[in-house]
């Protein structure tokens, strides 16, 4: 999908929208996680729900993500596929003027003036991905305990970081080759 019609999925319009609630589906697929760059996640299909019920002073929307992601495996480097199914929140104040730093505390609540003419949820949403991201990204284990990483693969960076290992010098001998020189 071209970027200019990904991001219109994510743009809410308020102006000349009555007071009552709005429900929205959007399908973030790979051109979504390739636009928003989000380093981490290779790819992905995530169904998100958006329920925006508004008033004349307030904005208050509901999101629910359900579907997986694919990232890579901090072990051996693979592809992960991490099922998702979330809710996050934002409420949006509607104001006469927005006041400097009005914005600056809180992420899930935002001031807007009240003739806003849409809602661009597009960050929003990428950042809510991001939170519910695991810190750790590793393939499970098996339900005997054991890794289901590709054994090949961790073998060989095993070999690898224990190489380097090897190679790195003893600081006590540099210390040493530093006191001849001196003198
Ligand atoms: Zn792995």
């Amino acid at each position: 999908m071209e970027e200019k019609l990904i991001r219109e999925q994510f743009k809410l319009r308020l102006s000349g929208v009555e007071d009552g609630t709005y429900s929205y589906s959007v399908d973030c697929d790979k051109s979504f996680f390739e636009l928003a760059e989000l380093s981490d996640i290779l790819d992905g299909h995530l169904n998100l729900q958006i329920e925006m019920m508004k008033t004349e002073k307030l904005v208050n929307l509901k999101f629910h993500f359900e579907g997986s992601v694919a990232a890579t495996c901090d072990r051996c480097l693979l592809p992960v596929t991490l099922p998702m199914d979330f809710d996050d929140q934002l409420l949006v104040k509607l104001v006469p003027e927005v006041e400097e730093g009005e914005n600056d505390d809180d992420d899930d609540i935002w001031v807007l003036e009240e003739n806003t003419y849409e809602l661009d949820v597009f960050h929003f949403v990428y950042e809510s991905i991001m939170l519910a991201m695991p810190l750790r990204v590793v393939h499970e284990d098996d339900e005997n305990g054991n890794s289901t990483c590709d054994p090949e693969v961790v073998k060989k960076l095993e070999e690898l970081s224990a190489k380097q290992d090897e190679e790195e010098t003893d600081p006590r001998w540099d210390a040493l080759k530093n006191l001849k020189l001196e003198d």
